[in-house]
């Protein structure tokens, strides 16, 4: 498992899973912060005995929403204390048997654990300061419970699965995700982005990627209003090529195909009110 050093005790890790990323947040002295821990038990070893060369312990864990891949990890940091957005917990009561389903479709031999309610649900705008301070804000789209991580001193913001290569809606609401990477677009004057899979964008190509997921989210109504409107049903309008928005098929860990033709079904759905 590589990790990367983005600023001074604060580290990036690649999981396998979809190239998810974890970052590891050094708070003081001795104490660290993990976002989004890996869901691999070999992953999160990899990561403590990383932690623990560096004398740091994992004493908290924020999750950027209620997904699998971003909070399954939790099980293998049982002393740790929990993080989440307000809306976390009553979103993934929601969506549980749909999300366990479906990784249990795409990672047959994974065993999924028992989600817990976290210790503690964040209002938009909390804070937490140690040495270095930590500011949590509410950027729902992607799923109700979106939380971003930012570290004000550094410029870095982690942003879990409201920034990807390519947006994706899921379980949440594509003019609810548009206004929130709008809102992020003109407010980023940072030096990163840590997205919720991928890699770590830094300055000018952090801005363009934002500018890039409002454009695909802002062409995406017209496209598939397009495809119905010359008759087209379901199947021409997840039809539409992601080439067209000028998104590589094989970007976020290969799932983007697969992500385009999910936003294409949903905003179909949305607008044909099916
Ligand atoms: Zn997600």
């Amino acid at each position: 498992m590589g990790f990367e050093v983005i600023a001074e005790g604060v580290w990036v890790f690649r999981s396998r899973f979809a190239d998810m990323l974890s970052t590891l947040v050094q708070l003081d002295g001795g104490r660290a912060a993990l976002v989004d821990p890996p869901m691999f038990a070999d992953e999160a070893e990899g990561l403590k005995r990383f932690a623990r060369e560096r004398e740091l312990s994992v004493d908290f864990l924020v999750l950027t929403h209620a997904h699998g891949d971003h909070i399954y990890g939790v099980a293998h940091f049982p002393d740790a204390l929990v993080l989440a957005q307000s809306r976390f917990w009553e979103y993934w009561r929601e969506i549980e048997a749909t999300d366990r389903g479906f990784f249990s479709r795409f990672l047959p031999d994974y065993r999924i654990p028992e989600v817990r309610c976290p210790h503690l649900l964040l209002a938009h705008g909390s804070r937490m300061r140690f040495q270095r301070e930590l500011v949590f804000t509410h950027v729902p789209g992607h799923s109700p419970d979106g939380l971003m991580i930012e570290l004000p001193t550094e410029g870095i913001w982690i942003a879990g699965d409201t920034v990807l290569r390519i947006p994706f809606i899921s379980s949440g609401e594509r003019t609810e995700l548009l206004m929130t990477l709008r809102a992020l677009g003109e407010r980023f004057r940072g030096k990163a982005i840590v997205p919720g899979h991928g890699r770590v964008l830094r300055g000018e190509e952090a801005r363009r990627l934002l500018a890039e997921n409002i454009h695909y989210l802002e062409r995406l109504g017209p496209e598939v209003e397009r495809a119905v409107r010359d008759g087209g049903g379901l199947e021409e309008a997840v039809a539409i090529p992601l080439t067209r928005f000028g998104i590589p098929e094989e970007a976020v860990g290969g799932l983007a195909a697969w992500i385009h033709r999910e936003n294409l079904k949903k905003v179909y759905e949305e607008l044909s009110g099916r």
